[in-house]
């Protein structure tokens, strides 16, 4: 009997792309057995696996719906005794995807996200290599209380910092504010460091309206599309210039949009803190948190939409958001 059980559970994505022959271009079409059967070395190793065939979607089709039910059968697997979790999926939502699972995780099993940058009919497909890596780190005592966790190209990445960097390249993946917080070698994980603490919102989901938007700061903007946007969401993130800046001309609205539903300041840049009391202008974030906006902190606009999203489905009020945002997005 195997030392340690991970649970598989296949998504789509590139990893699991065939040629469609009446398009001729590749499309998900692999069951996580035929990507598990690309990689013998699997059985070398002392893990037992658990498989699951949970979609075959692009990346960019997954939703909410099948987020919420991959966390439900993660959960669900973890109860039933596996030592962690692999998810092969496509790389275009990974680093979204990673995030919502790290948020509604709250046991110690790492939850290790993969896919690959080059499909299987491909020279030199990483798909095989990054399902092995994402093995070896579920099963690896180093990431327990690590939550979700992205495996690619051999480095480890925080769910909460990683970034697809490139539309292409097999190294896509970084982390651009923390580094990767390890990489695998031999066979094992090795960790540049202590794991960080994370935080979790694993309560369940009351159906409470949570339609989050996001919307982009860009030079000349007259805010007129984003006050469309704003009367269509439960909430909002706001994607700002630098440390948190903002045209003059969306001052009012953000003003009106802060007052009805929560309304998030997260910087376009996706490196380094949305600042809280430096610059002094209409528009700064000195004025815009003065008018209610809640600071994103460090997270890129893509994890604080996803935060604002759990946080909202949960039917969290006003000074409960305010507070989860303090404490995860620090
Ligand atoms: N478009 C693909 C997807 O996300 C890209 C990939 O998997 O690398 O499904």
């Amino acid at each position: 009997m195997a030392t340690k059980t991970v649970a598989i559970f296949s998504l789509g994505g590139t990893i699991a792309m065939t040629t469609d022959p009446a398009t001729g271009g590749v499309v998900p079409a692999l069951s996580a057995h035929d990507l598990l059967a690309a990689v013998p070395a699997l059985q070398g190793l002392d893990v037992e696996l658990r498989v699951h065939d949970f979609r075959r979607l692009p990346g960019a089709s997954l939703g909410f719906d099948d987020l919420r039910a991959l966390a439900d059968a993660l959960a669900e697997a973890f109860r039933a005794g596996c030592d962690g979790a692999v998810v092969t999926q496509g790389t275009d939502t990974i680093e979204e995807t990673a995030y919502l699972l790290d948020l509604l995780h709250p046991g110690d099993q790492p939850v290790v996200v993969t896919g690959a940058m080059r499909n299987p009919t491909l020279p030199g497909a990483d798909g095989p290599a990054n399902v092995f890596a994402a093995v070896v780190a579920a099963a690896a005592p180093e990431l327990s209380g690590a939550g979700a966790v992205v495996v690619l190209g051999d480095e480890v990445h925080a769910a909460r910092h990683v970034r697809k960097s490139h539309s292409t390249s097999p190294a896509a993946f970084t982390s651009p504010a923390a580094g990767p917080l390890g990489r695998l070698y031999e066979g094992r994980v090795h960790l540049h460091g202590p794991l960080a603490a994370r935080t979790v919102f694993a309560d369940p989901s009351t159906g409470a309206p949570a339609r989050v938007g996001l919307y982009t700061a860009t030079l000349g903007d007259d805010g007129t599309l984003l006050a469309a946007m704003a009367d269509a969401c439960d909430g909002l993130v706001l994607a700002a210039f630098g440390v948190g800046h903002v045209p003059e001309s969306f001052v009012g609205v953000l003003d009106r949009a802060a007052s009805r539903i929560p309304v998030v300041l997260a910087g376009r840049i996706g490196n380094g803190p949305v600042l809280e009391r430096t610059y002094g202008f209409p528009g700064s974030e000195r004025d815009l948190l003065a008018r209610g906006l809640i600071r994103g902190g460090h997270l890129d606009p893509y994890k604080a939409r996803l935060l604002l999203h759990v946080l909202l489905a949960q039917g969290r009020k006003p000074d409960e958001i305010t507070a989860a945002f303090a404490t995860a997005a620090h």
